[in-house]
């Protein structure tokens, strides 16, 4: 049986005119937009129905905390709140101990609903905001927000609030970091047993950001800064229905500062830990040249058999600039043809022959005193990397052999937020929101909003 959509709307002016305008509209878009402001009116009119239910349940009051007497009723008081829905209000009672006492105001439903005190903006609309942030600019998150819900909150709210949960990020991560030092191992984040028994790899890299000279306002130079990214990933090899085999990535997990090697040394072996690189099977560290992150590696996954691999289009930069130094007159052998030579036999793990004939020519007459340093360095550093260069192992193993898939999640953790035109960060705003971005892509971001404990108190949504 159809119910005339008359007999759920109250007969007030402002729903008649919600009706009106759904009965009017001229398009099916407009019969939609219609419709659903209806179910937003009718979501709040549930809320403060609900709300107002439980504000009648009996109170038990509880005990002064200065003189321990029960605290009685003052009444009921107002109580408004910004939600995803819109203002909402409602009544509740209010306790206060009968000598007035202060600091005794005692409110059980607010308390029971998780509220705090000042807090004006509803958890679930925050955790919205933060959310848009994390992907869009300040100015068209807001934008966004109230395309999705009609709630319109300044840019500077929203600002406030990621500063808000960012910190509390911060404030987790500094915990579980002081937990680690004092000798507490973290949970293994939830891994299957496929996932277990596939190799753990970890990559790291470094992308420059523009932040601000000075604090408070974008002007003076842009400081570009080094942030650090690092991936740990765990490695599936699957079978293509032609009967390939090719790897994919599973769980993929970020760690990334502003801050050196050594900053992010103890953030990196905590989410290995959680990741649990003390029991894979298999650990892969795969990096290109730069030397501090090849430090991290000895430090941390050298000593627990991690297999590291040297970026393999960084070492063929190193065999060109040998290659492009190196010229005998040949005219069949040509830079670019002992190049390709080169990069087939080192792809192919002949990286000792390679070596000895960079030894061999470096100390050959027939080669110019000029070139002689450059075919040295370049013997020193393949030397160095001996063990990191055994590509043809790392093939068979389906290990990658290029540090490709860091330098994308440097692109889609830093670049698509930090480097937009005209965006220079202070420290602290980089690192809020930083941390939310982090949250979010490491499947942690639900946890930073039902905390009860969080002080909401800074939030005073500007219109
Ligand atoms: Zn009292």
């Amino acid at each position: 049986m159809q119910c005339p959509i008359e007999q759920f709307i109250p007969d007030d002016e402002e729903w008649q005119q919600l009706c009106d305008k759904l009965k009017t509209a001229d398009s099916f878009s407009a019969i939609v937009l219609a419709a659903r402001l209806i179910g937003l009116r009718f979501a709040k009119v549930l809320i403060e129905q609900q709300l107002a239910e439980r504000a009648q349940a009996r109170t038990t009051w509880q005990h002064c905390s200065v003189c321990n007497t029960q605290l009685v009723s003052k009444g009921f008081t107002n109580r408004q709140m910004l939600t995803i829905v819109g203002w909402v209000k409602w009544k509740r009672r209010a306790g206060r101990c009968p000598r007035r006492c202060l600091g005794s105001q005692n409110i059980p439903l607010d308390q029971a609903l998780g509220l705090h005190a000042y807090q004006q903006t509803s958890v679930e609309l925050v955790r919205l905001g933060c959310l848009l942030a994390v992907f869009l600019p300040y100015t068209l998150a807001a934008q966004i927000l109230f395309q999705l819900t009609g709630v319109s909150v300044s840019n500077n709210t929203l600002w406030e609030w990621v500063q808000h949960f960012g910190q509390q990020a911060v404030k987790d991560l500094k915990s579980q970091l002081e937990d680690l030092n004092t000798g507490q191992t973290p949970l293994l984040e939830l891994l299957d047993d496929a996932l277990l028994s596939m190799p753990l790899l970890i990559s790291a890299d470094g992308v420059t950001v523009p932040f601000r000279s000075q604090p408070k306002t974008p002007k003076g130079k842009t400081v570009w800064q080094e942030v650090k990214v690092a991936l740990l990933t765990r490695l599936g090899r699957h079978q293509t229905k032609s009967g390939k085999t090719i790897t994919r990535l599973h769980q993929r997990r970020l760690v990334s500062l502003l801050g050196s090697i050594d900053d992010l040394k103890p953030r990196l072996w905590l989410e290995a830990l959680r990741q649990g690189v003390e029991t894979a099977a298999q650990v892969v560290w795969i990096s290109d040249g730069a030397r501090g992150f090849w430090r991290l590696y000895r430090e941390c996954f050298a000593p627990i058999g991690a297999v590291g691999v040297l970026d393999f289009y960084h070492a063929a930069q190193h065999l060109w600039q040998a290659a492009s130094a190196y010229q005998d007159g040949n005219p069949a052998r040509t830079s670019q043809q002992w190049f390709a030579s080169l990069c087939h036999r080192l792809r192919h793990g002949f990286g000792k022959g390679i070596i000895k004939e960079l030894d061999w020519l470096s100390k050959s007459r027939n080669t110019t005193e000029a070139t002689k340093p450059i075919l040295r360095q370049v013997r020193d550093y393949l030397k160095l990397h001996l063990d990191h260069i055994q590509y043809r192992f790392f093939k068979q193993k389906c290990f990658p052999i290029g540090s490709g898939m860091v330098e994308s999640a440097c692109k889609w953790m830093i670049q698509q937020r930090f480097k937009g035109t005209g965006m220079r960060w202070s420290e602290d705003g980089f690192n809020h929101l930083l941390h939310l971005r982090l949250a979010w892509m490491n499947q942690r971001f639900d946890s930073l909003f039902s905390n009860e404990n969080l002080s909401l108190s800074l939030y005073s949504p500007k219109h």
